[in-house]
């Protein structure tokens, strides 16, 4: 029986979406989830801001649509408009909003109600969406605290709680470190009404909490993955919402991200010098010297190990840079590529300068160095402290580099220690320490001077498959049970 997901209507309300904007995961997430939607027959759309910072060759490619909309807040009605393009078979709007520009950085660095009106508004928006758009969604899915105020409004706002009946939501918590805090405690001139100032509502200790009023608001919550849907209902993890997380744990679940495996293929890959895959694996040695030649290094067959990602504490740099020594150390070659706390970045540069021949930094964003880091790779280092779910590790084992990680949300969920099976996929570690990530390298270094079986962990890096293809069916499903859906024929 094929299901009838092409009756699905689904709008995902989000702050980013690669290849428009792009600041995480989250962007990896909204730019290939919808497509892979699509896929499967449903109706799957994007609603984004319109920052200024989004490149104009992009802008170009929009169209503005006739119909303006208008946002009701204090004193005064905010028009806007959307602007239409469809990319890669996904219907995307953006929004532009009189007087009101969105920030160029994506989010701001200081959250105040100043701050965060756009987005309050960007959310009410999506509520007012329809009358310009001429289509209405029946799912409104949002993601993290920038868009959990839709549900937000949906439930408390004077005006748009009447709107209730009309959609469902999901909120996905891509990181529960960011939860949209603010000092402000009033925002009934919002329109959001005074009784959602409570413990059950957005109070959190006398402040405003975005994501946990669109945790008790919206109709389902997901996780990026499994292990971070029950990590996050823990004291260690919950990260101060762990009790309202698990009061609403029945409609909580988790479901592993994908990656786009026509986007992240290194068979087509546009970033690399040569192509490869499983039944060729052999131009992956191309990639490694194009690689070396990018940091100036000749090659010696040493094995060389990445990390691609934030430089914050999260992602667990404190390991890295206290192993760099002993990495170094071990005769091995290390490439980070990455930005954020200016102490990390600073004390990843002295690294390189104290080790040029062994340690190469990047500072910044660099989407085709990443791409040449995941081919020309040998392992990839993620000692994060906390993983919702990771998508650098997913694209690694798509290049055959093997994951060193450790054993935390996302992570656990799809790394396979080669310890331990025979399908093993990568060296996992569990006490947050640098010895303990040392000891995991050591590990993969053992299995590296062993040609037979380094090259069969890496087949089975590169077999494993986290395209889109199950997870999003279990969105459609989730969909099909918030539509009431349970006889599947009857829909
Ligand atoms: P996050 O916690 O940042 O969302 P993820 O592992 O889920 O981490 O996703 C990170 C994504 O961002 C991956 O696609 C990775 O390749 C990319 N990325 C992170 N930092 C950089 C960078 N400095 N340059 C290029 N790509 C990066």
């Amino acid at each position: 029986m094929s299901l009838p997901f092409d009756k699905i209507k689904v709008l995902h309300v989000a702050s980013e979406m690669h290849p428009i904007v792009k600041k995480g995961g989250l962007g990896d997430v909204v730019g290939s989830l919808p497509k892979a939607q699509r896929e499967l027959g449903i109706d799957s759309r994007v609603l984004l801001p319109m920052y200024p910072s989004i490149d104009e060759n992009v802008k170009r490619k929009f169209k503005r649509m006739p119909h303006k909309l208008y946002i009701p807040l204090e004193w005064r009605v905010f028009p806007g408009f959307l602007w239409k393009a469809n990319v890669q078979g996904v219907p995307v709007y953006l929004l532009e909003i009189e007087d009101i520009p969105f920030p160029a950085e994506v989010y701001p660095s200081n959250l105040n109600l100043n701050t965060i009106k756009p987005f309050f508004l960007f959310s009410l928006a999506a509520l007012e969406f329809e009358k310009s758009a001429r289509w209405r969604p029946q799912i409104l899915h949002l993601h993290d605290w920038p868009t959990s105020q839709v549900a937000i409004a949906l439930k408390w706002h004077m005006h748009y709680s009447s709107f209730s009946h009309l959609y469902d939501t999901v909120l996905t918590i891509h990181n529960l470190a960011h939860q949209g805090i603010i000092q402000e405690t009033d925002l009934i001139p919002w329109g959001i009404s005074k009784e959602a100032f409570n413990i059950d509502g957005l109070e959190y200790y006398g402040m405003i909490n975005l994501l946990k009023g669109g945790i008790i608001a919206s109709d389902a919550i997901t996780t990026v993955s499994p292990r971070y849907s029950w990590e996050i209902q823990t004291k260690e993890y919950g990260m101060g919402l762990d009790g309202v997380l698990k009061k609403y744990s029945s409609k909580l679940r988790g479901i592993l991200n994908g990656i786009d495996y026509s986007y992240w293929n290194p068979l087509t890959d546009p970033f690399l010098p040569a192509h490869y895959d499983i039944d060729n694996i052999s131009p992956k040695e191309e990639c490694r010297r194009a690689l070396l030649t990018r940091c100036k290094w000749d090659e010696d067959h040493l094995p060389i190990l990445i990390y691609i990602g934030r430089l914050v504490e999260q992602k667990g740099i404190d390991l890295l840079l206290y192993s760099i020594e002993s990495i170094v150390g071990h005769g091995c070659r290390l490439i980070v590529l990455g930005e954020g706390n200016e102490v990390y970045e600073q004390s990843l540069k002295e690294a390189s300068a104290q080790f040029p021949a062994n340690v190469f930094v990047k500072i910044g964003y660099d989407e085709e160095l990443a791409h040449l880091m995941y081919a020309g790779g040998d392992m990839l280092i993620m000692p994060s402290y906390f993983e919702p779910c990771g998508l650098t590790q997913l694209i690694a084992m798509r290049y055959g580099t093997v994951p060193i990680c450790r054993a935390v949300g996302g992570l656990a969920d799809t790394v396979i220690d080669a310890d331990t099976a025979h399908d093993g996929t990568g060296f996992l570690f569990s006490h947050y320490s640098s010895e303990a990530l040392l000891h995991a390298i050591g590990r993969a270094l053992g299995a590296w001077n062993s040609p037979e079986l380094w090259s069969q962990i890496v087949r089975n890096c590169m077999i494993a498959d986290f395209s889109w293809s199950r997870s999003s069916m279990e969105y459609a499903k989730l969909y099909l049970e918030l539509l009431g859906v349970s006889d599947l024929r009857s829909f």
